[in-house]
């Protein structure tokens, strides 16, 4: 929602029809329904006030905060162990689609779109304009009817067998904790990339896992690792399956057995340390549990990603993934304090873990985006913080995105950061706008009100205008003291001040966002992300350069209409920025889409290199981008990492072969 509020300079300035009023045009905009909110939800000042209600139900909570804790040190007697996260059946995840069964975008008869379920704020509300915007920026005229049927699931490679292994797994971990159901298999042999998701779909996967393990208990996952030793087979730690970079695709050349380590029953918060602010936490932990639990006590790890849902703790760290909320908390490898790994030369563990370390070269380090090819992190010890006293949304509009990226520079500089500030393009502002639900009467009114009040009256040309989305998080003082540079400094940019409803709607759309790729799939259109870091001087034309290139790529395989190239600035540095595309295109009579986007995303990297980005900034390397390594690191690093993997896993029994440097075909002419 567009506030017009005192906070802000331009809306409050001389236009006194819409003094007080709050209007909406917003990125995703919705009535407000109390009732309908995400089940797992941030951790707010709510959970601090549950956290005493634990206690007083019996349950462990942090001590009175009146006895100093320092008096107890030595004796760590104050950490709190709680309990397993709760499985909810109605938490199910889908298996050929992103996201949680009961949540999925829909055609209706009408040409609508619905988000079905009623898990995200978006959910039950009919979009009517998503599918009419998406042929004017595709520039295609399809029809909603027009589906691409779904032939999920493929057929499923027979399984490469080891009756001798079997056995041993058999009496190691028992018949329940051992798969060889094929669909099963085929969901550990695939993350989330477009061209994973097309291949089950409409294609196959022509190797997958020949057998999937559930190791529950740390000793576990180490007898495994040996019988894997012993054995000559190949295992492959398997976290929520989420990444996109192919990492868990299996290789093609593996003749040995493929064992998938799914260690979604490595799932508990070991301990809280509410003292020292650290909590033990297993590796196959996934962040939504994780969040929901340490809230239990007033904690939070602050670690967002996107895909918190279903990502666990070991997949962040093997992947050095970042969150949302970065500015706050710091990403993955500022949070982790130690990992215990389990390797085949044996396990990667110190005795004691201290605040900071000047112990050499620090092996730690080297598990940080290791993709699985050096061992299974099995826990780790993270830094936590007590939940904000304050959670604060907000939103800005920018007449354009150089403006909302200058906003962004300046706000760095003067070191005011939000926990979280998100700036999208045009294209994404629009789209956001259509995942509005239809406003009827007072609200239709409302809503054509403020679209005149911006475009006409403060002048913003609704082609060109981009959207900024802020998450404060802290003490009262500390969020009153961002909130006050934010409005300054926006004022000076141009920004109108569109509201706390906004900002929170903008920032929970996130999650339903997730879902689109796989509804786009069903109707012809091919859309992915991809992620690079840049410095500032370099950001603007970095943009500018892969919209250029993805738009002569596409004009030079005459493909249907017109490839929509989409950004947003999704995390902030001193040095410079984390930049996220979408793209996307129509594909239908095309031949082998899947391959022809695995072309134009390859071109798109190529021009991230050569405009000054970063291969990755937190998805990471697999297999889809281990072709451009020779191109950002020298022989001799490429070969100090080949070292440390000999060195670690002398046999390869972790061989999924990520950032094999030679691997894949993924160099572009240049
Ligand atoms: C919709 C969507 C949104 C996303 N948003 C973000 C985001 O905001 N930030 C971000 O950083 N990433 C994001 N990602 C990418 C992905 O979620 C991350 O890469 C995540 O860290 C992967 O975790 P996972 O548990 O799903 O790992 P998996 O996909 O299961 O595995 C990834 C790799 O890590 C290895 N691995 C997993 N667990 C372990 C373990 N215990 N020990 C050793 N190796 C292990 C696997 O072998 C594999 O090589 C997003 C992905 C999607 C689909």
């Amino acid at each position: 929602m567009l506030t017009v509020s005192h906070g802000c300079h331009n809306l409050n300035s001389g236009f006194r029809l819409f003094a007080g009023m709050t209007v909406g045009f917003f990125i995703g905009l919705l009535p407000h329904s109390p009732g309908n909110v995400r089940r797992f939800r941030l951790a707010t000042r709510t959970d601090l006030d549950r956290a005493v209600d634990v206690k007083s139900a019996g349950q462990p909570a942090a001590p009175e905060p009146t006895a100093s804790p320092l008096a107890q040190a030595g004796h760590n007697r104050d950490r709190i162990v709680p309990g397993r996260a709760p499985a909810r059946a109605a938490d199910e995840e889908s298996a050929h689609v992103w996201g949680f069964r009961d949540s999925a975008f829909q055609v209706l008869p009408n040409g609508s779109v619905r988000l079905t379920g009623s898990r995200y704020p978006l959910s039950g509300h009919e979009l009517p304009d998503l599918l009419p915007w998406t042929r004017k920026v595709l520039g295609v005229d399809f029809a909603h009817d027009d589906g691409q049927a779904s032939s999920y699931p493929p057929d499923v490679p027979p399984p490469r067998e080891h009756p001798a292994f079997l056995r041993e797994v058999r009496a190691l971990l028992g018949e329940r904790s051992i798969s060889t159901d094929p669909i099963v298999r085929l969901r550990h042999g695939h993350g989330h990339t477009l061209e994973e998701m097309y291949a089950i779909k409409h294609e196959r996967l022509r190797r997958v896992p020949d057998l999937v393990v559930y190791p529950e208990e740390e000793q576990d996952v180490s007898a495994l690792v040996d019988a894997a030793v012993r054995h000559d087979v190949c295992l492959v730690p398997y976290g929520g399956g989420t990444n996109v970079t192919e990492a868990l695709r299996c290789p093609l050349d593996e003749e040995r057995t493929i064992v998938a380590v799914d260690m979604s029953r490595l799932d508990r918060i070991l301990w809280i340390d509410p003292t020292n602010l650290m909590a033990c936490i297993q590796a196959g932990a996934v962040g939504r549990h994780i969040q929901t639990q340490l809230a239990e006590y007033g904690f939070t790890l602050g670690h967002e990603p996107d895909s918190v849902e279903f990502s666990t703790l070991g997949g962040w760290v093997a992947t050095y993934a970042s969150g949302m909320k970065k500015n706050r908390y710091g990403n993955i490898e500022e949070l982790v304090l130690d990992v215990h790994v389990v390797t085949p030369r044996g396990a990667l563990t110190r005795a004691a873990v201290a605040p900071r370390e000047s112990v050499g070269v620090d092996p730690r380090r080297w598990v940080f985006g290791s993709e699985g090819t050096l061992g299974i992190v099995s826990r780790a010890i993270v830094k936590i913080y007590s939940l904000p006293a304050v959670q604060r949304y907000d939103a800005l509009l920018f007449p354009t995105f150089e403006a909302g990226l200058a906003f962004l520079y300046e706000l760095m500089r003067q070191g005011a950061l939000p926990a979280s500030v998100r700036l999208v393009d045009n294209d994404q502002f629009q789209m956001s706008q259509t995942l509005r639900p239809q406003a009827r009467g007072w609200s239709l009114l409302r809503r054509r009100a403020e679209k005149l009040y911006v475009t006409r009256l403060r002048g913003f040309d609704p082609e060109r205008m981009a959207a900024c989305t802020l998450l404060y998080e802290g003490t009262r003082a500390e969020v009153a003291a961002q909130e006050a540079s934010v409005r300054r400094i926006a004022r000076r940019h141009g920004a109108l001040h569109a509201g706390e409803d906004a900002g929170r709607r903008g920032y929970w759309l996130t999650f339903s966002i997730a879902y689109l790729r796989d509804f786009a799939m069903n109707i012809y259109i091919l859309g992915e992300s991809l992620e690079t870091s840049v410095p500032w001087s370099e950001a603007l034309a970095l943009c500018t350069n892969v919209k250029r290139r993805m738009a002569d790529e596409h004009a030079a395989r005459v493909l249907p209409g017109k490839p929509l190239v989409s950004c947003r600035v999704t995390q902030i540095y001193q040095t410079g920025v984390c930049i996220y595309f979408y793209i996307a295109f129509y594909h239908k009579g095309v031949e082998r889409p899947a391959q022809v986007f695995a072309e134009l995303e390859r071109c798109a990297r190529d021009e991230i290199l050569r405009s000054g980005g970063s291969l990755s900034h937190h998805h990471g390397v697999g297999k889809l981008r281990q072709g451009f390594l020779p191109r950002i690191m020298s022989p001799a690093a490429l070969e100090w990492a080949a070292s440390v993997k000999r060195a670690v896993d002398p046999t390869n029994v972790f061989g999924i072969g990520n950032q094999a440097a030679d691997g894949g075909a993924a160099e572009v002419a240049s």
